[in-house]
């Protein structure tokens, strides 16, 4: 694990152009519950039941009540080492881009600008009848109606089985499509379409790293596999670059 690490540290070139896809892991050392393993139940409810369009349709105010839930609980979360190391990456790597699962708007706070954040933001509303679409920290009724139009107001990310924010697949193809070097932390590879990130860059001739606890459909497709944490595993990549 050692020489690879050192081997993945040599490829942070300045000259080269790095993507990195971020999931949920890269959260969890923050306090930010991923959604499968032991942290993935809200009281009884698994939250990959509740992150879809059909639950929000049958019971607005359940899915309202998770996402209230935890809209507070990552209030009171801070950017760990990875989101801060990412940060410092964007920094010495002049063509360098990195995508986000995560809605929780924490690489944002660690200072990352050239994000994007695919599946939106825990941050953001917007309604389900009109365009209006707003960022709101305050904290919401249990179902909070839209000002302009007064229809339900949703949660402003995007759910199992929804399709990505217009143009977001577009840009992360092109962008994967020059990629020199990508990684991909934290993810398990089980949401599409960024599982298939991976084989997209690997197909243009990339190099490809996953930094994950464990193995994932994707281990395979990488010239490199740190298993490890993310917290743990970044700072050791970016030590000797400096903010
Ligand atoms: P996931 O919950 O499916 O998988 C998390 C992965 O992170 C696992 O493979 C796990 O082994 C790994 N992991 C856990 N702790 C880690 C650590 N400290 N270091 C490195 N790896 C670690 O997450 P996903 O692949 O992002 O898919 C879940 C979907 O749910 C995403 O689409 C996302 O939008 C949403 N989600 C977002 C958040 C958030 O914003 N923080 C949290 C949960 C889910
Ligand atoms: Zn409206």
């Amino acid at each position: 694990m050692q020489a690879s690490l050192e081997m993945v540290k040599a490829l942070l070139d300045p000259g080269k152009k790095v993507v990195v896809l971020t999931g949920a892991g890269v959260s969890a050392e923050s306090g930010v519950p991923t959604f499968r393993g032991k942290d993935g139940l809200w009281k009884t409810y698994r939250a990959e039941d509740l992150a879809r369009p059909d639950a929000f349709a049958a019971r607005p105010e359940l899915v309202w009540e998770f996402y209230n839930w935890r809209r507070e609980l990552v209030a009171g979360c801070e950017p760990n080492a990875a989101h801060r190391s990412l940060a410092v990456m964007e920094q010495q790597i002049p063509n360098f881009l990195l995508i986000t699962q995560n809605v929780d708007g924490l690489h944002a706070r660690a200072g990352s600008r050239k994000l994007v954040e695919m599946h939106g933001s825990l941050w953001r509303v917007r309604c389900t009848a009109c365009a209006h679409a707003r960022e709101e920290r305050a904290p919401l009724p249990p179902l909070p109606e839209c000002p302009v139009c007064g229809h339900l107001l949703r949660p402003g990310v995007v759910w199992f089985g929804e399709p990505l924010i217009p143009g977001v697949l577009k840009l992360a193809v092109e962008q994967l499509g020059h990629a020199d070097l990508f990684i991909s932390v934290g993810t398990s590879n089980l949401v599409q379409p960024a599982a298939s990130f991976h084989q997209l860059a690997k197909d243009h001739g990339a190099i490809t790293v996953e930094i994950n606890l464990e193995a994932t459909p994707n281990t395979g497709l990488s010239d490199f596999a740190l298993h490890g944490r993310a917290g743990d595993i970044l700072p050791e990549l970016i030590a000797g670059m400096t903010p």
